[in-house]
Protein backbone atom coordinates (compact mmCIF):
# COMPACT_ATOMS: atom_id res chain seq x y z
CA UNK A 1 0.00 0.00 0.00
CA UNK A 2 2.58 2.75 0.76
CA UNK A 3 4.72 1.63 -2.13
CA UNK A 4 2.05 1.70 -3.98
CA UNK A 5 1.15 5.83 -3.06
CA UNK A 6 4.87 6.58 -3.46
CA UNK A 7 5.18 5.21 -7.22
CA UNK A 8 2.01 6.98 -8.14
CA UNK A 9 3.54 10.16 -5.97
CA UNK A 10 6.51 9.85 -8.47
CA UNK A 11 4.32 9.78 -12.01
CA UNK A 12 1.53 12.18 -11.06
CA UNK A 13 0.59 15.52 -8.61
CA UNK A 14 -0.64 14.21 -5.55
CA UNK A 15 -4.22 15.81 -5.29
CA UNK A 16 -5.34 17.89 -1.93
CA UNK A 17 -8.26 19.21 -0.56
CA UNK A 18 -7.92 22.05 2.94
CA UNK A 19 -10.79 21.92 5.24
CA UNK A 20 -9.93 24.90 6.94
CA UNK A 21 -7.35 26.56 4.44
CA UNK A 22 -7.73 29.93 6.03
CA UNK A 23 -7.09 28.81 9.48
CA UNK A 24 -3.56 28.89 10.78
CA UNK A 25 -2.59 25.19 10.00
CA UNK A 26 -4.65 25.76 6.15
CA UNK A 27 -2.33 29.12 5.61
CA UNK A 28 0.72 26.88 6.38
CA UNK A 29 -0.56 23.77 4.41
CA UNK A 30 -1.02 26.16 1.41
CA UNK A 31 2.61 27.47 2.15
CA UNK A 32 3.85 24.07 1.22
CA UNK A 33 1.37 23.58 -1.79
CA UNK A 34 3.15 27.13 -3.43
CA UNK A 35 6.60 25.99 -2.71
CA UNK A 36 6.06 22.53 -4.84
CA UNK A 37 3.16 23.66 -7.06
CA UNK A 38 4.17 20.71 -9.68
CA UNK A 39 3.87 18.04 -7.02
CA UNK A 40 0.19 18.96 -5.53
CA UNK A 41 -2.87 18.97 -7.61
CA UNK A 42 -5.75 21.46 -5.35
CA UNK A 43 -9.23 19.47 -5.63
CA UNK A 44 -10.82 21.88 -3.23
CA UNK A 45 -10.55 24.58 -0.36
CA UNK A 46 -13.14 25.74 2.07
CA UNK A 47 -12.69 28.41 5.05
CA UNK A 48 -15.45 30.03 7.08
CA UNK A 49 -15.63 33.56 6.51
CA UNK A 50 -12.64 35.25 5.22
CA UNK A 51 -13.31 35.59 1.76
CA UNK A 52 -10.64 37.73 0.56
CA UNK A 53 -8.20 35.28 2.02
CA UNK A 54 -9.83 32.10 0.40
CA UNK A 55 -10.04 34.04 -2.97
CA UNK A 56 -6.52 35.13 -2.96
CA UNK A 57 -5.54 30.98 -1.73
CA UNK A 58 -7.73 30.12 -4.64
CA UNK A 59 -6.35 32.72 -7.43
CA UNK A 60 -2.58 30.91 -6.32
CA UNK A 61 -3.38 27.38 -6.39
CA UNK A 62 -6.21 26.86 -8.47
CA UNK A 63 -8.55 24.42 -7.36
CA UNK A 64 -11.50 22.69 -8.16
CA UNK A 65 -13.31 23.97 -5.70
CA UNK A 66 -13.63 26.95 -3.33
CA UNK A 67 -16.35 27.02 -0.63
CA UNK A 68 -17.00 29.40 1.66
CA UNK A 69 -19.21 28.25 5.23
CA UNK A 70 -20.75 31.23 5.77
CA UNK A 71 -23.72 31.50 3.00
CA UNK A 72 -24.02 35.09 3.35
CA UNK A 73 -20.73 35.36 1.69
CA UNK A 74 -21.26 33.50 -1.34
CA UNK A 75 -21.82 36.52 -3.92
CA UNK A 76 -18.54 38.03 -2.46
CA UNK A 77 -16.39 34.89 -2.99
CA UNK A 78 -18.67 34.13 -5.95
CA UNK A 79 -17.67 37.95 -7.35
CA UNK A 80 -13.80 37.46 -6.15
CA UNK A 81 -13.19 34.41 -7.79
CA UNK A 82 -15.01 35.46 -11.99
CA UNK A 83 -13.57 34.47 -14.72
CA UNK A 84 -10.87 32.11 -12.79
CA UNK A 85 -12.53 28.87 -13.55
CA UNK A 86 -12.96 28.00 -9.95
CA UNK A 87 -16.28 26.41 -8.92
CA UNK A 88 -17.65 28.40 -6.08
CA UNK A 89 -19.97 26.96 -3.22
CA UNK A 90 -20.83 27.97 0.49
CA UNK A 91 -23.27 26.75 3.28
CA UNK A 92 -22.41 23.77 5.65
CA UNK A 93 -23.54 21.47 3.09
CA UNK A 94 -21.41 22.76 0.26
CA UNK A 95 -17.99 21.57 2.96
CA UNK A 96 -18.96 18.54 3.35
CA UNK A 97 -19.45 18.10 -0.28
CA UNK A 98 -15.75 19.38 -0.77
CA UNK A 99 -14.78 16.45 1.42
CA UNK A 100 -16.34 13.77 -0.67
CA UNK A 101 -14.38 15.12 -4.12
CA UNK A 102 -12.45 12.78 -5.33
CA UNK A 103 -8.61 14.38 -3.74
CA UNK A 104 -6.02 11.47 -2.27
CA UNK A 105 -4.95 13.72 0.84
CA UNK A 106 -7.30 15.78 3.05
CA UNK A 107 -6.30 18.10 5.55
CA UNK A 108 -8.59 18.58 8.67
CA UNK A 109 -8.24 21.86 9.89
CA UNK A 110 -11.00 23.19 10.68
CA UNK A 111 -11.49 24.20 14.30
CA UNK A 112 -13.87 22.33 16.68
CA UNK A 113 -16.68 19.68 16.00
CA UNK A 114 -17.89 21.75 13.21
CA UNK A 115 -14.90 19.36 11.57
CA UNK A 116 -16.38 16.37 12.11
CA UNK A 117 -18.59 15.39 9.78
CA UNK A 118 -16.40 16.95 7.03
CA UNK A 119 -13.31 14.53 8.36
CA UNK A 120 -15.93 11.75 8.82
CA UNK A 121 -16.48 12.24 5.11
CA UNK A 122 -13.13 11.83 3.78
CA UNK A 123 -12.75 9.10 5.85
CA UNK A 124 -15.37 7.29 4.47
CA UNK A 125 -14.30 7.30 1.34
CA UNK A 126 -10.67 5.87 2.07
CA UNK A 127 -8.97 8.91 1.83
CA UNK A 128 -5.08 9.54 3.12
CA UNK A 129 -6.41 12.17 5.88
CA UNK A 130 -3.76 14.82 7.54
CA UNK A 131 -5.47 15.27 11.32
CA UNK A 132 -4.68 19.00 12.88
CA UNK A 133 -8.20 18.86 14.24
CA UNK A 134 -8.19 16.73 17.59
CA UNK A 135 -11.87 17.62 18.61
CA UNK A 136 -13.14 15.29 16.36
CA UNK A 137 -11.23 12.27 18.20
CA UNK A 138 -12.03 13.88 21.11
CA UNK A 139 -15.52 14.09 20.87
CA UNK A 140 -16.02 11.44 18.77
CA UNK A 141 -12.82 8.60 18.90
CA UNK A 142 -14.24 5.38 18.51
CA UNK A 143 -16.92 6.23 15.93
CA UNK A 144 -14.41 7.98 13.85
CA UNK A 145 -11.64 4.82 14.33
CA UNK A 146 -14.77 2.51 13.39
CA UNK A 147 -15.06 4.01 10.07
CA UNK A 148 -11.02 4.24 9.68
CA UNK A 149 -10.76 0.55 10.03
CA UNK A 150 -13.99 -0.20 7.95
CA UNK A 151 -13.06 1.87 4.83
CA UNK A 152 -9.39 1.41 5.23
CA UNK A 153 -8.35 5.36 5.16
CA UNK A 154 -4.93 6.91 6.84
CA UNK A 155 -4.91 9.08 9.81
CA UNK A 156 -2.08 11.02 9.75
CA UNK A 157 -1.55 12.95 13.25
CA UNK A 158 -0.44 16.57 12.50
CA UNK A 159 -0.80 18.20 15.93
CA UNK A 160 3.19 18.34 16.88
CA UNK A 161 3.04 15.68 19.56
CA UNK A 162 1.28 13.20 18.38
CA UNK A 163 3.50 13.41 14.64
CA UNK A 164 6.17 13.42 16.36
CA UNK A 165 5.12 10.09 18.19
CA UNK A 166 3.71 8.66 14.57
CA UNK A 167 7.72 9.36 13.26
CA UNK A 168 9.07 7.28 16.57
CA UNK A 169 6.80 4.76 17.06
CA UNK A 170 7.71 1.39 15.96
CA UNK A 171 4.34 0.00 15.23
CA UNK A 172 5.64 -3.46 14.81
CA UNK A 173 7.05 -3.15 18.30
CA UNK A 174 3.48 -2.32 19.97
CA UNK A 175 3.62 -4.41 22.76
CA UNK A 176 7.17 -3.37 23.98
CA UNK A 177 5.90 0.45 24.48
CA UNK A 178 6.14 0.94 28.12
CA UNK A 179 4.92 4.91 27.98
CA UNK A 180 4.14 7.55 25.89
CA UNK A 181 5.46 11.10 26.68
CA UNK A 182 3.64 14.15 25.48
CA UNK A 183 5.50 17.58 26.26
CA UNK A 184 3.93 20.30 26.64
CA UNK A 185 5.06 24.42 26.59
CA UNK A 186 2.95 25.23 29.67
CA UNK A 187 1.47 28.10 27.70
CA UNK A 188 1.90 31.53 28.29
CA UNK A 189 0.74 31.05 32.17
CA UNK A 190 3.04 28.76 32.92
CA UNK A 191 4.45 31.00 36.07
CA UNK A 192 1.65 32.70 36.77
CA UNK A 193 -0.36 32.14 40.60
CA UNK A 194 -3.69 30.45 40.18
CA UNK A 195 -4.86 34.23 41.77
CA UNK A 196 -2.82 35.96 38.80
CA UNK A 197 -4.81 33.74 36.04
CA UNK A 198 -7.99 35.11 37.30
CA UNK A 199 -7.71 38.79 36.08
CA UNK A 200 -5.75 37.69 32.44
CA UNK A 201 -7.16 39.24 29.69
CA UNK A 202 -7.91 37.31 25.83
CA UNK A 203 -5.30 39.02 24.33
CA UNK A 204 -2.71 37.61 26.98
CA UNK A 205 -4.05 33.84 26.42
CA UNK A 206 -3.93 34.32 22.68
CA UNK A 207 -0.13 35.25 23.02
CA UNK A 208 1.48 31.91 22.89
CA UNK A 209 5.19 32.11 23.97
CA UNK A 210 6.68 29.10 21.46
CA UNK A 211 3.25 28.60 18.37
CA UNK A 212 1.64 30.76 16.85
CA UNK A 213 -2.02 29.41 16.39
CA UNK A 214 -5.26 30.41 15.88
CA UNK A 215 -7.35 31.86 19.18
CA UNK A 216 -9.35 28.41 20.33
CA UNK A 217 -5.84 26.10 20.30
CA UNK A 218 -4.28 29.34 22.09
CA UNK A 219 -6.46 29.63 24.76
CA UNK A 220 -6.70 25.74 24.73
CA UNK A 221 -3.08 26.20 25.51
CA UNK A 222 -3.36 28.94 27.65
CA UNK A 223 -5.57 26.20 30.31
CA UNK A 224 -3.68 23.32 29.18
CA UNK A 225 -6.77 22.15 27.84
CA UNK A 226 -4.87 21.55 25.35
CA UNK A 227 -2.80 18.56 26.63
CA UNK A 228 -5.74 17.25 28.17
CA UNK A 229 -7.50 16.56 24.47
CA UNK A 230 -3.89 15.69 23.09
CA UNK A 231 -3.61 12.79 26.14
CA UNK A 232 -7.31 12.05 25.01
CA UNK A 233 -5.93 12.68 21.06
CA UNK A 234 -3.17 9.78 21.86
CA UNK A 235 -5.24 7.08 23.43
CA UNK A 236 -7.17 7.06 20.54
CA UNK A 237 -4.37 7.39 17.55
CA UNK A 238 -1.75 4.90 19.72
CA UNK A 239 -4.23 2.49 21.44
CA UNK A 240 -2.33 2.93 24.68
CA UNK A 241 -4.03 3.11 28.08
CA UNK A 242 -4.26 6.18 29.95
CA UNK A 243 -2.10 5.65 33.00
CA UNK A 244 0.60 5.41 30.29
CA UNK A 245 0.60 8.28 29.03
CA UNK A 246 2.59 10.88 30.54
CA UNK A 247 2.52 14.43 30.36
CA UNK A 248 6.11 16.42 30.73
CA UNK A 249 6.17 20.39 30.86
CA UNK A 250 8.92 21.09 28.60
CA UNK A 251 9.04 24.74 28.22
CA UNK A 252 11.33 25.72 24.96
CA UNK A 253 9.35 23.07 22.65
CA UNK A 254 12.26 21.56 20.93
CA UNK A 255 11.14 18.35 21.94
CA UNK A 256 7.76 17.78 20.36
CA UNK A 257 7.15 13.86 21.77
CA UNK A 258 9.01 10.70 22.78
CA UNK A 259 8.26 7.19 22.68
CA UNK A 260 9.45 4.78 25.72
CA UNK A 261 10.15 1.30 25.57
CA UNK A 262 10.52 -1.35 27.71
CA UNK A 263 14.08 -2.09 27.31
CA UNK A 264 14.63 1.52 28.60
CA UNK A 265 14.97 3.30 25.05
CA UNK A 266 13.42 6.67 25.06
CA UNK A 267 12.96 7.90 21.43
CA UNK A 268 12.00 11.57 20.75
CA UNK A 269 11.43 13.86 17.99
CA UNK A 270 13.23 16.94 18.28
CA UNK A 271 13.03 20.76 15.54
CA UNK A 272 12.13 24.05 16.11
CA UNK A 273 8.13 24.97 16.91
CA UNK A 274 7.26 25.39 13.04
CA UNK A 275 3.84 23.26 11.83
CA UNK A 276 5.48 23.35 8.45
CA UNK A 277 7.23 20.44 9.58
CA UNK A 278 4.55 17.92 10.84
CA UNK A 279 2.46 18.87 8.29
CA UNK A 280 5.04 18.15 5.28
CA UNK A 281 5.71 14.90 7.26
CA UNK A 282 1.71 13.92 6.48
CA UNK A 283 1.93 16.05 3.08
CA UNK A 284 4.73 14.08 1.67
CA UNK A 285 3.79 10.67 3.43
CA UNK A 286 5.16 7.65 2.98
CA UNK A 287 8.02 10.21 1.68
CA UNK A 288 9.51 12.96 3.29
CA UNK A 289 9.35 16.23 1.23
CA UNK A 290 11.63 19.90 2.54
CA UNK A 291 10.23 22.16 4.94
CA UNK A 292 11.39 25.60 5.47
CA UNK A 293 11.38 25.91 9.21
CA UNK A 294 14.16 27.50 11.28
CA UNK A 295 16.69 24.49 11.28
CA UNK A 296 17.77 23.40 15.10
CA UNK A 297 20.50 24.50 16.87
CA UNK A 298 21.06 22.88 20.12
CA UNK A 299 24.18 24.67 20.84
CA UNK A 300 22.13 27.59 20.40
CA UNK A 301 19.49 26.70 22.78
CA UNK A 302 21.92 25.64 25.08
CA UNK A 303 19.58 24.20 28.06
CA UNK A 304 16.28 22.08 27.46
CA UNK A 305 14.40 22.08 30.66
CA UNK A 306 11.63 19.13 31.76
CA UNK A 307 9.18 19.45 34.92
CA UNK A 308 5.92 17.60 35.84
CA UNK A 309 2.66 19.34 35.60
CA UNK A 310 0.97 21.19 38.07
CA UNK A 311 -2.05 19.69 37.90
CA UNK A 312 -3.64 21.99 40.89
CA UNK A 313 -3.25 25.53 38.90
CA UNK A 314 -3.92 23.73 35.11
CA UNK A 315 -6.62 21.24 36.81
CA UNK A 316 -7.90 20.73 32.90
CA UNK A 317 -5.00 18.03 32.73
CA UNK A 318 -7.38 16.38 35.44
CA UNK A 319 -10.65 16.48 33.99
CA UNK A 320 -9.26 15.11 30.80
CA UNK A 321 -7.96 12.08 32.32
CA UNK A 322 -11.51 11.54 34.50
CA UNK A 323 -13.17 12.09 31.66
CA UNK A 324 -11.29 9.21 29.76
CA UNK A 325 -11.62 6.90 32.39
CA UNK A 326 -15.21 7.47 32.62
CA UNK A 327 -15.54 6.10 29.00
CA UNK A 328 -18.77 6.65 26.68
CA UNK A 329 -19.75 9.92 25.90
CA UNK A 330 -17.47 11.79 28.69
CA UNK A 331 -14.83 12.82 26.71
CA UNK A 332 -17.79 13.98 24.12
CA UNK A 333 -19.25 16.29 26.83
CA UNK A 334 -15.73 17.60 27.82
CA UNK A 335 -15.05 18.59 24.38
CA UNK A 336 -18.46 20.05 24.29
CA UNK A 337 -18.25 22.15 27.27
CA UNK A 338 -14.84 23.30 26.70
CA UNK A 339 -15.68 24.75 23.37
CA UNK A 340 -18.65 26.41 24.63
CA UNK A 341 -16.57 27.88 27.91
CA UNK A 342 -13.79 29.03 25.31
CA UNK A 343 -16.26 30.97 22.94
CA UNK A 344 -17.36 32.45 25.91
CA UNK A 345 -14.31 33.73 27.19
CA UNK A 346 -13.08 34.86 24.24
CA UNK A 347 -16.34 36.80 23.35
CA UNK A 348 -15.78 38.15 27.17
CA UNK A 349 -18.68 36.96 28.65
CA UNK A 350 -16.51 34.84 31.54
CA UNK A 351 -13.07 35.01 33.03
CA UNK A 352 -10.26 32.77 32.10
CA UNK A 353 -10.37 31.06 35.70
CA UNK A 354 -14.64 30.01 34.83
CA UNK A 355 -13.31 28.18 31.61
CA UNK A 356 -12.64 24.62 33.70
CA UNK A 357 -15.41 25.44 36.04
CA UNK A 358 -17.72 25.28 33.25
CA UNK A 359 -15.87 21.82 31.72
CA UNK A 360 -16.06 20.36 35.50
CA UNK A 361 -19.88 21.28 36.13
CA UNK A 362 -20.77 20.19 32.83
CA UNK A 363 -18.91 16.83 32.93
CA UNK A 364 -20.51 16.46 36.56
CA UNK A 365 -24.11 16.77 35.59
CA UNK A 366 -24.29 15.55 32.17
CA UNK A 367 -25.75 11.94 31.25
CA UNK A 368 -22.92 10.03 30.44
CA UNK A 369 -24.66 7.68 28.00
CA UNK A 370 -22.83 4.82 25.72
CA UNK A 371 -21.05 6.34 21.95
CA UNK A 372 -22.03 4.02 19.58
CA UNK A 373 -22.59 6.33 16.43
CA UNK A 374 -22.72 9.18 15.32
CA UNK A 375 -26.49 10.14 16.56
CA UNK A 376 -24.90 9.24 20.31
CA UNK A 377 -22.10 11.58 19.51
CA UNK A 378 -24.17 14.22 17.78
CA UNK A 379 -27.00 14.02 21.12
CA UNK A 380 -24.71 13.92 23.84
CA UNK A 381 -22.64 17.06 22.02
CA UNK A 382 -25.95 18.86 21.73
CA UNK A 383 -26.79 18.05 25.39
CA UNK A 384 -23.51 19.09 26.85
CA UNK A 385 -23.22 22.23 24.84
CA UNK A 386 -26.96 23.61 26.92
CA UNK A 387 -25.74 22.66 30.41
CA UNK A 388 -22.60 24.29 29.73
CA UNK A 389 -24.03 27.66 28.59
CA UNK A 390 -26.48 27.45 31.54
CA UNK A 391 -23.52 27.09 33.48
CA UNK A 392 -21.95 30.28 31.40
CA UNK A 393 -24.75 32.36 32.20
CA UNK A 394 -24.83 31.64 36.17
CA UNK A 395 -21.54 32.67 35.71
CA UNK A 396 -21.60 36.08 33.84
CA UNK A 397 -24.98 36.91 35.45
CA UNK A 398 -25.59 40.49 36.89
CA UNK A 399 -23.38 39.87 40.44
P1 LIG B 1 -7.94 28.60 13.13
O1 LIG B 1 -8.99 29.19 13.98
O2 LIG B 1 -6.76 29.43 12.79
O3 LIG B 1 -8.57 28.06 11.75
C1 LIG B 1 -9.75 27.32 11.72
C2 LIG B 1 -10.22 27.08 10.31
O4 LIG B 1 -11.52 26.47 10.38
C3 LIG B 1 -10.38 28.34 9.46
O5 LIG B 1 -10.10 28.05 8.12
C4 LIG B 1 -11.87 28.66 9.61
O6 LIG B 1 -12.35 29.41 8.52
C5 LIG B 1 -12.46 27.27 9.65
N1 LIG B 1 -13.75 27.20 10.37
C6 LIG B 1 -14.00 27.70 11.62
N2 LIG B 1 -15.29 27.45 11.95
C7 LIG B 1 -15.84 26.81 10.90
C8 LIG B 1 -17.16 26.30 10.63
N3 LIG B 1 -18.15 26.41 11.53
N4 LIG B 1 -17.37 25.68 9.45
C9 LIG B 1 -16.38 25.56 8.53
N5 LIG B 1 -15.13 26.04 8.73
C10 LIG B 1 -14.87 26.64 9.90
O7 LIG B 1 -7.48 27.25 13.87
P2 LIG B 1 -6.07 26.50 13.75
O8 LIG B 1 -5.14 27.00 14.78
O9 LIG B 1 -5.64 26.41 12.33
O10 LIG B 1 -6.51 25.04 14.25
C11 LIG B 1 -7.26 24.18 13.43
C12 LIG B 1 -7.35 22.81 14.11
O11 LIG B 1 -6.02 22.27 14.19
C13 LIG B 1 -7.85 22.87 15.56
O12 LIG B 1 -8.63 21.75 15.81
C14 LIG B 1 -6.58 22.85 16.40
O13 LIG B 1 -6.78 22.25 17.66
C15 LIG B 1 -5.69 21.97 15.54
N6 LIG B 1 -4.25 22.24 15.72
C16 LIG B 1 -3.74 23.47 15.42
C17 LIG B 1 -2.39 23.72 15.61
C18 LIG B 1 -1.79 25.06 15.25
O14 LIG B 1 -0.56 25.21 15.35
N7 LIG B 1 -2.55 26.04 14.85
C19 LIG B 1 -1.56 22.72 16.12
C20 LIG B 1 -2.11 21.47 16.40
C21 LIG B 1 -3.46 21.24 16.20
MG1 LIG C 1 -0.14 19.98 19.93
Amino acid sequence: MALDIATKAAVQPRSVTILGSTGSIGRNTVDLLLRQPNSFRVEALTGNCNVALLAEQARALRPRLAVVADESRYPELKKELSGSGVEVAAGREAVVEAANRPAEWVMSSIVGTAGLQPTLNAVRRGAIVALANKECLVSAGDVMLNEVFRSGAVLLPVDSEHNAIFQVLDVDQAQHIERIILTASGGPFLRMSAEDMARVTCEQAVDHPNWSMGAKISVDSATMMNKGLELIEAFYLFQVPEQRIEVLVHPQSVVHSMVAYVDGSVLAQMGTPDMRTPIAVTLGWPDRMPAPAPRLSLAEIGTLSFEPPDTGRFPCLRLAREALQMGGAATTILNAANEVAVHSFLNRDIGFLDIVRVVEDTLGRAPKGPLETLDDVHSADVSARELARECVSRLSGPH
